[in-house]
């Protein structure tokens, strides 16, 4: 897979060879692809339990300054190298493995595959999901392959992930000789206040699964570069990480709410590439924890910290956490795994599947 140049939205050939070795392996595969991206469901057995594992064959751009050829998949000294060694190959594999190698059983083991994760996730996940919701195949659990693992494999499992939304608010006002103020009208002196109060308030304190939810300012400008100018318009920018107290829509109304009481005739656009979520810990998170210590003798911690992931599309469907590989390359020159890690992962995995029930 490393092998086929799978940059997003470009798939060059490496969901077939998923899916060959899945289909040698008993799964059914189903194309679906969307848009100009390609994704896939796989699916073995009948009935329950259904265990889903969710995964994106597609990878960053390899950027400059590799020792390995990015796209060569060449082990050296134990240690696979390429892009999406980490993010996500590796861990798609060390699946397709472990379903593989696990003796057949009572209930159905699927793979959601797609193309379009480290893109605009339009014609990806969310649309396999719809495919699966309407054909009856919603899962009792998903796991994603992220690479959630910080310094040796097993030491994190992510069971949810903050949000993200980011707001721009643009004040207008009357631009003028700053030696003639009664002449102008500074939209700084109402946007300064607004972001004052916006960056005092605290959102939260944290929960027991979440750190406390984070306003920052990202940007402040007015696109003027004279010292004796009144600017006409002052902009600003921020970015707000939020835990599960929180949504799009509430964040919304408290941000509508502080900006009109210091600058009432600002304009305020929001956008959120993805509403927080939490998977409680119940009996498939605690198995998954059990089968990593089992195998790797590390107990994980579970953990919500990161960025997003499509784990927040499957969320909305099933309970759902990540587990993966240490991601201490992903997205960075010379992306490798050690190839004793990928069996390790393996071994998880096949771990999880036998005892899922
Ligand atoms: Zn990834």
């Amino acid at each position: 897979m490393i092998r086929r140049a799978s940059v997003t939205p470009e798939d060059a050939g490496a969901q077939a060879v998923l899916a060959q070795a899945l289909e040698s392996a008993g799964f059914t595969v189903t194309h679906l692809p969307f848009g100009n991206i390609e994704n896939f469901y796989a699916e073995r057995g009948a009935g329950g339990p259904h265990l889903c594992f969710a995964g994106h064959t597609d990878v960053v751009p390899p950027g400059p300054n590799w020792r390995h050829a990015p796209f060569g998949g060449e082990v050296a000294d134990g240690v696979l190298y390429g892009r999406g060694a980490s993010d996500m190959k590796g861990a798609i594999a060390a699946f397709a493995a472990a379903a593989a190698n696990a003796p057949a059983k009572d209930g159905k083991i699927s793979l959601l595959i797609t193309g379009d994760e480290e893109g605009e996730a339009l014609n990806g996940t969310t649309k396999v999901l719809d495919w699966m919701a309407a054909n009856g195949k919603i899962p009792d659990f998903c796991l994603v392959g992220e690479p959630t693992s910080r310094a040796v494999l097993g030491d994190v499992v992510k069971i949810g992930r903050r949000g993200s939304l980011s707001a721009t608010i643009t004040v207008t006002g009357r631009q003028g000789h700053v030696a003639y103020p009664h002449l102008a009208d500074n939209p700084l002196h109402r946007l300064i206040p607004a972001l004052a109060a916006l960056t005092a308030h605290e959102l939260d304190g944290g929960t027991a699964w979440f750190q406390p939810s984070s306003l920052q300012l990202t940007s402040v400008d007015t696109g003027n570069p004279a010292r004796n100018v009144i600017p006409a318009q002052a902009t600003a920018q921020l970015n707000i990480r939020f835990n599960n107290l929180h949504s799009q829509a509430s964040l919304s109304d408290w941000l509508t709410e502080i900006v009109a009481s210091h600058a009432p005739n600002a304009a305020l656009h929001v956008t959120c590439s993805g509403e927080a979520f939490l998977t409680q810990p119940g009996p498939a998170t605690a198995l998954l924890t059990d089968s990593i210590a089992h195998v790797t003798g590390v107990t994980p911690a579970q953990e919500t910290g990161g960025g997003t992931s499509d784990a927040r599309f499957i969320a909305r469907h099933c309970p759902v956490a990540e587990f993966g590989l240490v991601g201490a390359t992903m997205h960075q020159a010379d992306e490798c795994v050690p190839v004793s890690e990928l069996l390790a992962l393996t071994a998880v995995y096949q771990n999880f599947i036998e005892r899922f029930a």
